[in-house]
């Protein structure tokens, strides 16, 4: 039996989508699936539009989402393998060969029509609303002496493939199952342009055969080309891999992806967003293809150990921008707090103050009470660096929602603020204060700020909180409301948006226990 060997083809002519990240990583499954290789093969053969900065982000997408390449670009001088090299580009001599072999067979022929020529030839076909758009063979049985008078004449020719006139090709797809196609809507198509540099269906097939690759998973889009390979397999008397087109990935209303799809970003603009990686995998495996019918988040071994390219389904795959963040948000519930901190670093910096921030400064049991009363409530790491600056900034001015809910109580309010202020103020724990903790008690699930101090540290300046626990300070509020007449349920409204600046964020005694006294003290007076 073969080894089974599998490749993704990406060209770097653009960033690497959701949908080459899926293509990319099927092939990767299968091939962990199968215990074979997988092999990154950089299809750069549009000299014009290849660049190596598209290079570098489709390489860094794939790490990013932890696909890793057995053979392939940077893996030391042979590519890790013995199939290299693994750029096109650097493969012209294969092409070359394979053409020879090919004209010399009559299953390639050579075609001296201009590019004013084809495109007349098409506008013509439009305008009679021909069936058959595509090259008409002018140049398909050209002597020996009629070739020798047009190089004579300095033209230099394309390389067609001689496609069957009517000819039913059976395929079987392991996703579409058995398909037929007659070749009579397929026309001669080039191979190699007159610069010598071969096209991707020509080129795929000569490195298909040369790399030994045994399964070909990739996008609907191509199934037709899938068609034209095979007969390049047979032309050079090799037997096809078996072929995988796997369906388009659809909006959320089933209709092609656009251009403003949040579907079409970039895999590195889902990293800089703040998407755990994690998450974007177990999306992306989701477009097509599931787990199990009660379980949608799975580890990437687990992918591996059940995936079967069969069971990808043939129906068009929807992407879900909300479910993709469901999902970001299961992964970050399921991380540690002091992982939700190193993880979400590179957005905290520039709203957390960098001593705050530092590793191991003073601060990281506040730092992490803050992420604490996030986790969760967030989806994407960027979050909470979105939604955290109004700890360290009073606000400037109160957002629409908590406008309303001070207007709602205008008069009293500044009243219920200042007292609320003197009873900060004056801090006394009353002994009835629960000593358990309470659920609402999220913030100090975590060594708390003064547990930092009781280790000797220097006391964080915002959590002077004369309070040992929020649920405490909950307690303490409930008893000056009570005393005082005021409606709790009314109270809460105003004193958050005084101390938060919206009407939105954590537990309203989170917010008191991590702002600290003198904070809340200088913004409820204030
Ligand atoms: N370079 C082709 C693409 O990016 C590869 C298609 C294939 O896998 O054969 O679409």
């Amino acid at each position: 039996m073969t080894a089974p060997r599998l490749r993704f083809a990406p060209s770097p002519t653009g960033p690497l989508h959701l949908g080459g990240a899926r293509t990319a990583m099927y092939n990767w499954a299968l091939a962990r699936a199968l215990g074979g290789a997988f092999v990154l093969r950089i299809e750069d053969t549009d000299c014009e539009r290849s660049t190596d900065a598209s290079l570098q982000i489709i390489l860094e997408g794939l790490r990013w989402l932890g696909i890793d390449w057995d053979e392939g670009p940077e893996l030391g001088d042979c590519g890790g393998g013995a199939h290299g090299p693994y750029f096109q580009m650097q493969r012209l001599g294969l092409y070359r060969e394979a053409a020879e072999r090919l004209l010399a067979s009559g299953h390639a022929y050579r075609c001296y029509c201009t590019p004013e020529r084809l495109a007349e030839l098409r506008e013509e076909q439009k305008a009679n609303k021909s069936p058959f758009i595509g090259y008409d063979g002018r140049c398909r049985d050209l002597t020996a002496e009629q070739c020798a008078a047009h190089e004579a004449a300095g033209r230099q020719p394309n390389l067609r493939f001689r496609m069957p006139t009517d000819r039913v090709i059976q395929v079987h797809d392991l996703i579409r199952g058995d398909v037929e196609v007659n070749t009579r809507q397929l026309d001669d198509w080039v191979m190699v342009r007159i610069d010598g540099v071969p096209l991707y269906n020509f080129a795929c097939v000569v490195d298909d055969i040369a790399m030994a690759i045994t399964h070909v998973v990739r996008g609907e889009e191509h199934f037709l080309n899938g068609i034209k390979q095979l007969l390049v397999f047979e032309a050079l008397g090799h037997e096809a891999p078996r072929y995988a087109h796997i369906p388009l990935i659809l909006n959320a209303k089933g209709a092609k992806l656009s251009k403003r799809d949040p579907g079409v970003k970039s895999v590195l603009e889902y990293r800089d967003l703040g998407y755990p990686p994690e998450a974007v995998f177990n999306y992306i495996a989701l477009l097509g293809w599931g787990f199990a019918a009660d379980r949608d988040v799975f580890t990437r071994d687990e992918m591996v150990a059940a995936f079967k390219i069969e069971n990808v389904g043939k129906a068009g795959a929807r992407f879900d921008l909300e479910k993709l963040h469901w999902m970001c948000g299961e992964y970050v519930r399921r991380w540690t707090v002091e992982q939700c901190v190193e993880r979400s670093r590179p957005w905290l910096e520039g709203v957390v103050p960098a001593d705050v921030l530092a590793p191991g400064g003073a601060h990281q049991g506040w730092l992490r009470n803050i992420v604490a009363c996030y986790q969760e409530r967030v989806q994407i790491l960027s979050e909470f660096g979105d939604k955290i600056g109004w700890l360290f900034a009073d606000p400037t001015e109160l957002d629409d929602g908590a406008q309303k809910k001070m207007q709602k109580h205008g008069e009293l309010a500044p009243e219920w603020l200042r007292a609320f202020a003197e009873l900060l103020a004056a801090g006394n724990a009353p002994p009835s204060w629960p000593a358990d903790r309470s659920a609402a008690d999220r913030a100090v699930r975590l060594p708390s700020p003064s547990g930092g101090q009781a280790q000797g540290d220097a006391p964080p300046p915002a959590t002077d909180c004369p309070f040992d626990t929020p649920a405490a300070i909950e307690a303490q509020t409930r008893a000056f409301c009570d005393q005082r007449g005021i409606k709790f349920g009314h109270f809460v409204h105003p004193l958050r948006a005084v101390l938060t600046g919206t009407d939105r964020g954590p537990g309203l005694f989170d917010v008191v226990f991590l702002l600290g006294k003198e904070t809340c003290i200088r913004r409820a007076n204030k």
